[in-house]
């Protein structure tokens, strides 16, 4: 009868006899696992060249014998030869070390897992009677799905050490937070989210989790930032798991900062989990290339509320691409100022409102008549304000065709 257990592999010896595709692929995830890893063969593939180059593994060039077993917490039977495979298994039954016999896998005394990682946990699926590794890969593909789209409830259900994640949800659609940000939701005992970002994530979580919202709307005021901070550490003081949900990436502008402070100066537990910051990907998603080889090679994000500061300006005034956040109340400033500075009438602008939602919408103009444009359109926040020859209308469709590309040159 076949037990699932997790080994515990780290800074433990493992042979594996055999250098070609299979030991490869098993190489890599026992090196992973941190174990002391001997590859013995006469040949090695070149990407076990490339682990024993890097220092990762250790390599015999030559057969194995059964003494290479006398160490080894466990083997791994990976050559060509079939009887030579069953052999070592063999050797490794003596020596009371377990071995998994890669061609068969009923002659071993261990089986492979299909294994996948969930943050701190690990799902493992064997076969128990023929081995049939499509069949239990197609399982733990299935579980891994549904754990990393967030539908299992993964809060602890044994009391241990508050603590708090900051997750980035990314600038609005769903589908652009990250993997461990979707787990980091399904751990949570509590929510505390604002009005940016990807907050549709909340209607999947469990009723019993308790949501804070600390965000502005139109009919209330903001929470200060010090009532933010105490209530994380609070709820985390209090055991729990509190996940801060923010909108794009946690220190863009976010005050992620302030608030890994307040939880660090209370001995709280913080990990953060970066998002997929508004600055580039409302661009992005609305076809506005940051940086483009040719066109703009190098980028300032900036926010509104630093008004038409002079790095602002001077980024402009030299062809860089500016993406503004918080800048729809700051934009005829900065306009004036860039033209006082004599930044081109015609430098291309884009505003993209609620960018990568169903209600994105873009207004373009150049310093000219953006501010004109603006009041007639009545563009409001959110907003991405991007300034550059990258936000030229059209710049993917064709202008581009006209950049050469000569052989060997460093993107940038
Ligand atoms: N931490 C966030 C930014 C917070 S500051 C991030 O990394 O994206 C808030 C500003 O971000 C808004 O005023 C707006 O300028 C910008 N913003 C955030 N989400 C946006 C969106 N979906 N569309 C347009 N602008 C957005």
């Amino acid at each position: 009868m076949t037990a699932l257990f997790g080994l515990e592999l780290h800074g433990r010896a493992v042979v594996v006899a055999g250098g070609g595709a299979v030991a490869s692929r098993r190489v890599r995830r026992f090196v992973s696992e941190g174990a002391q890893v001997t590859v013995v063969a006469p040949e090695l593939s070149a990407d076990l060249e490339r682990h024993a180059a890097h220092g990762d593994i250790a390599v015999e060039r030559r057969g194995i014998v059964a003494a290479d077993l006398d160490d080894a917490w466990f083997v791994l039977a990976a050559t060509d030869d079939a009887t030579l495979n069953d052999a070592i298994a063999q050797w490794a039954h003596e020596r009371r070390v377990w071995c998994i016999d890669a061609s068969d896998a009923s002659k071993g005394s261990a089986r492979q897992a299909a294994t996948s990682k969930h943050g701190d946990l690990a799902v493992g699926v064997i076969s128990l009677d023929t081995p049939d590794p499509g069949r239990i890969r197609a399982v733990r593909d299935a579980v891994a799905a549904h754990l990393d789209a967030g539908e299992v409830d993964l809060r602890r259900r044994r009391p241990g050490a508050g603590r708090v994640i900051l997750v980035g949800s990314g600038p609005g659609d769903p589908g652009l937070i990250t993997v461990r940000g979707r787990q980091a939701l399904a751990e949570a005992d509590v929510v505390v989210t604002d009005r940016l970002g990807a907050t549709e994530l909340l209607v999947t979580v469990p009723y019993d989790v308790e949501v804070v919202n600390v965000g502005k709307s139109p009919d209330n005021h903001p929470v200060p930032q010090h009532e933010i901070n105490a209530i994380l550490v609070d709820r985390a003081r209090a055991g729990k798991t509190v996940v801060r949900l923010k909108g794009g990436d946690p220190y863009v502008f976010g005050r992620g900062g302030e608030e890994v402070h307040a939880c660090i100066e209370a001995g709280i537990d913080v990990e953060v989990v970066p998002g997929i910051t508004s600055a580039l990907a409302v661009p992005a998603r609305a076809g506005i290339p940051v940086t483009q080889r040719g066109v703009s090679t190098s980028l300032l994000v900036t926010t509104g509320h630093a008004g038409a500061d002079q790095a602002t300006i001077a980024a402009m005034a030299a062809g860089a691409t500016v993406v503004i956040l918080m800048g729809v109340s700051a934009l005829p400033d900065i306009v004036d100022a860039a033209l006082d500075a004599g930044c081109a009438v015609d430098t291309p602008i884009a505003i993209v409102e609620n960018g990568t939602t169903a209600r994105e919408r873009v207004t373009r103009g150049t310093f000219e008549d953006i501010v004109r444009i603006c009041s007639e359109t009545g563009v409001k926040p959110p907003a991405i304000i991007v300034v550059g020859e990258v936000a030229r209308p059209g710049l993917l469709a064709g202008a581009l065709a006209a950049t050469p590309d000569p052989a060997g040159e460093a993107r940038t």
